[in-house]
């Protein structure tokens, strides 16, 4: 499977060519956590989900990294108005998004370095660019980096930055810094920090925001790595930074391939807690839509095209996840009827066509909306050979097999179990015992009761099979 990338660095279509053959690193800014994400956020972790998943279904080996940011001016002022450590303060909101990832069935990174336990990467990486000279200290005690000593600033948000070069100053008065664009690696401590602080050789202080990513993608996956990703966004300032920290301090290209998610919208705008416009995971999951209901509307859409949140979405959702779940359900009866097995080597081939056709989709920029076109596709054929009588049950085999394998990228597709209530478990019970007396005329009865509560039962040599009507 040759996957091909938009990648934002270069504006083309690229074949995904990692560093070592068989194994690819992926960086994927990950939260800051003050607050509970809102879906917004998780448009962009869905994205990088089907990323992370795409690579491991073509075979490669993903070493995938996400950054908490666990200290900023966000996660301070929490802390400190809730009058509580800023380690216990952001420690119940990465639980909560631990939770969150779970919900949307959100494969794990490999690793989830928070921000507070590189402190010292980050210091020394500071050094080497003071050292090299692309970074100063200046009169308010924060360290920064000067984007003049940096000529290819600019080259991911394909921005001129010539007229800064050539040494834009701003008064003393008003900035410290020597130039408008130049950003902080270093922020000396004030008192709005509180007790959050670390020693450095430039005085008390915290890293900045930028040089966390910068640091610790390196230390994970090398001072070059194959993929690095966020919403759109993330692209400029902070990644065209991380860049130029990166590149000024080791003198090699830092990603091979960027790639960024549009945003997803609301009424036309950015959905952002700033504009107040959004709503959590657990503001959804309230409202009763499920987690992969969400997940549905997240995924099928193109990462790179806006997405605009609207309820009727989440009940188109509903509706397509029910028809995959019907058909599995006919699928599972058909497969487990008898003669089930398929002589060896006899495995019906059609739904491989549709296989076939996912995975292109997916080796082409991720393109979800055909590969979940594909999945429907599987559906359709396989609910009309249903109906014609034609399907054997090593088609429906066949059929589950493929729906399977299609799941293992979109993370959507598999049924889940049915939860059986109490009562109905109570009736299931009793029917057992009528049926081991052989009391037909009661066990009768209580299939309709078990009918009238919405299930259906069926009994196999296994015992009672119940499904859901
Ligand atoms: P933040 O916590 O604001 O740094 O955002 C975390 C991630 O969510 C970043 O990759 C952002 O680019 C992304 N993000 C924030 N808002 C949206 C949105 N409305 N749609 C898509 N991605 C977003
Ligand atoms: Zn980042």
């Amino acid at each position: 499977m040759q996957l091909k990338f938009y990648n934002s660095l270069t504006r083309r279509l690229e074949p995904f060519v990692p560093l070592e053959p068989g194994r690819a690193g992926l960086y994927t800014c990950g939260p800051t956590v003050y607050n509970f994400a809102h879906v917004g956020n998780f448009r962009a972790y869905a994205f990088e989900d089907i990323l992370h998943r795409t690579l491991e279904y073509a075979g490669y080996k993903l070493v995938h990294v996400m950054n908490l940011t666990d200290v900023d001016d966000k996660t301070i002022r929490g802390s400190r108005a809730a009058g509580v450590d800023l380690r216990d303060w952001t420690r119940q909101y990465k639980d909560a998004f631990f939770e969150d990832l779970k919900t949307l069935g959100i494969a794990p990174a490999t690793v989830y370095p928070a921000a507070t336990d590189h402190v010292p990467e980050m210091i020394a990486l500071i050094e080497k660019l003071v050292e090299r000279g692309v970074a100063y200290k200046a009169a308010d005690g924060c360290v920064y980096f000067s984007v003049a000593k940096f000529p290819s600033y600019g080259k991911l948000a394909h921005l001129d930055f010539s007229g800064m070069r050539s040494g834009v100053r701003i008064s003393n008065d008003e900035y410290a810094k020597d130039s408008v664009g130049d950003f902080a690696l270093w922020k000396a401590w004030d008192e709005a920090d509180g007790p959050v602080k670390w020693d450095s050789p430039w005085g008390p202080g915290r890293p900045g925001w930028h040089i966390e990513c910068s640091a610790m993608s390196m230390k994970y996956l090398g001072e070059s790595f194959d993929l690095h990703t966020g919403g759109i966004d993330n692209l400029f300032p902070h990644h065209e930074n991380e860049i130029a920290q990166a590149e000024a301090a080791t003198g090699k290209p830092f990603v091979r391939c960027w790639m960024h998610c549009a945003h997803l919208r609301v009424n036309g705008e950015k959905m952002s807690k700033s504009l107040g416009n959004f709503y959590t995971l657990r503001d959804l999951l309230a409202k009763g839509w499920s987690g992969r209901e969400i997940r549905h509307v997240l995924v099928a859409g193109h990462y790179r095209q806006p997405l605009n949140f609207a309820f009727d979405t989440l009940s188109a959702a509903r509706v397509a996840l029910s028809r995959i779940d019907d058909f599995s359900r006919r699928m599972e009866e058909l497969a487990s009827a008898k003669g089930a097995a398929a002589p060896a080597g006899q495995s019906p081939d059609w739904p491989n066509r549709h296989v076939a056709a996912f995975e292109d989709a997916l080796a082409d920029d991720l393109n979800t909306p055909l590969a979940f076109a594909a999945a429907h596709s599987l559906v359709n054929e396989g609910n009309r050979l249903a109906q014609e009588g034609t399907a054997t049950p090593a088609d429906a085999a066949a059929a589950l097999a493929a729906l399977a394998k299609m799941d293992r990228v979109l993370g959507v597709l598999s049924r889940p179990a049915d939860q059986i209530p109490e009562q109905l478990q109570a009736l299931l019970d009793a029917r057992a015992a009528a049926r081991t007396s052989k009391n037909w005329a009661e066990s009768d009865r209580l299939r309709d009761e078990i009918a009238s509560l919405g299930w259906s039962v069926k009994d196999t040599r296994d015992g009672q099979r119940v499904s859901k009507c």
